[in-house]
């Protein structure tokens, strides 16, 4: 879990090169906000101690990722619009003495993708059902997509997205089952990889999908931020398509959360330059 904290406490904690950290600590120093962003391990059965913790050290909010994503709704007093459909929390707001739970997964997918395209009324194919495919579903869903075909190895996830999508939102949603090679239908304008597939050791790896398939009317978008460029995004741009690579998505949602908890707009190329400097 990533807390964010006013300047009130002192910790001694291991240093450890977090990318998220990394990050937001940028956009602190570049626009003079004199504020902490912190990586706490937190184990599974210290989450409710954690975040009474949080209360009391008068916390502005935290990130938390897996495993705390689900299980710390029950710690929390609200949730917000889409974090409610998605079932997931990855940023924590303090308003008042209510901690609101929201999730900026998708909605930084989505940020990042309107710098190429508007999802509204677009068709999209996503590959993947995982906790990333399901916000950044519900997330285009909510952008105004018009149809989004679901294509996962594992149909009862796949579906159960599906399901989700058409019982909670206007998008019209369908499964494709992923076996084998799979052929991006024509007349789609917006594809994304939402799969751990290619993710960092593994680099590799390519998600078996037909890049013959892909037409340069397409926008072909990647979860994966490390490493940014992904064997798949290779095969898109050398396809002709346009590209959006998985740190947008994660700068985005760095970008919201700071905006969420400072009310500052911070400049995204400063936190996009700070991960570059990781050598991701
Ligand atoms: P999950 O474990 O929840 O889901 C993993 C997904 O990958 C499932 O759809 C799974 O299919 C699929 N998958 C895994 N291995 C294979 C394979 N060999 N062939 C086909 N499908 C496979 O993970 P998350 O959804 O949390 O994360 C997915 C990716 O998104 C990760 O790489 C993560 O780094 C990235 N991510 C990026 C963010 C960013 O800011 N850029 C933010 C959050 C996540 P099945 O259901 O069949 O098991």
């Amino acid at each position: 879990m990533n807390f964010l904290l006013p300047l009130t406490g002192s910790f001694a904690q291991p240093a450890a090169e977090n990318p998220t950290v990394a990050m937001i600590e940028a956009a602190f120093r570049h626009h003079g906000l004199d504020w902490r962003y912190i990586n706490v391990e937190v184990a599974p059965d210290d989450l409710a101690d954690a975040v009474r913790g949080a209360r009391a050290m008068g916390w502005r909010g935290f990130n938390c990722s897996i495993p705390h994503k689900v299980a710390v709704i029950d710690h929390l007093d609200g949730l917000g619009k889409s974090a409610a459909i998605i079932g997931a929390v990855n940023t924590i707001v303090r308003d008042g003495d209510r901690l609101i739970g929201e999730n900026t997964d998708g909605r930084g997918f989505v940020a990042a993708l309107k710098s190429v395209v508007d999802p509204a009324d677009k068709s999209v194919v996503l590959f993947g059902a995982g906790g990333a495919a399901r916000a950044v579903a519900v997330e285009m869903a909510l952008a105004g997509a018009a149809r989004i075909t679901v294509a996962n190895r594992s149909a009862g996830r796949g579906q159960a997205v599906v399901d989700l999508l058409n019982d909670r939102t206007d998008v019209h949603a369908s499964y494709a089952p992923w076996e084998g090679t799979f052929s991006v239908p024509s007349g789609s304008d917006i594809v994304i990889h939402a799969t751990s597939v290619g993710l960092y050791p593994d680099v590799n790896a390519m998600p078996d999908i037909d890049t013959d398939s892909l037409t340069q009317d397409m926008v072909v978008a990647d979860g994966i931020h490390n490493p940014p460029l992904t064997r798949l995004l290779q095969a898109a741009k050398d396809r002709g398509c346009k590209t959006v690579d998985g740190l947008g998505m994660l700068v985005q949602q760095g970008v919201i959360g700071v905006k969420y908890w400072t009310g500052v707009d911070v400049d995204s190329q400063v936190m996009r330059q700070a991960l570059l400097n990781l050598e991701l």
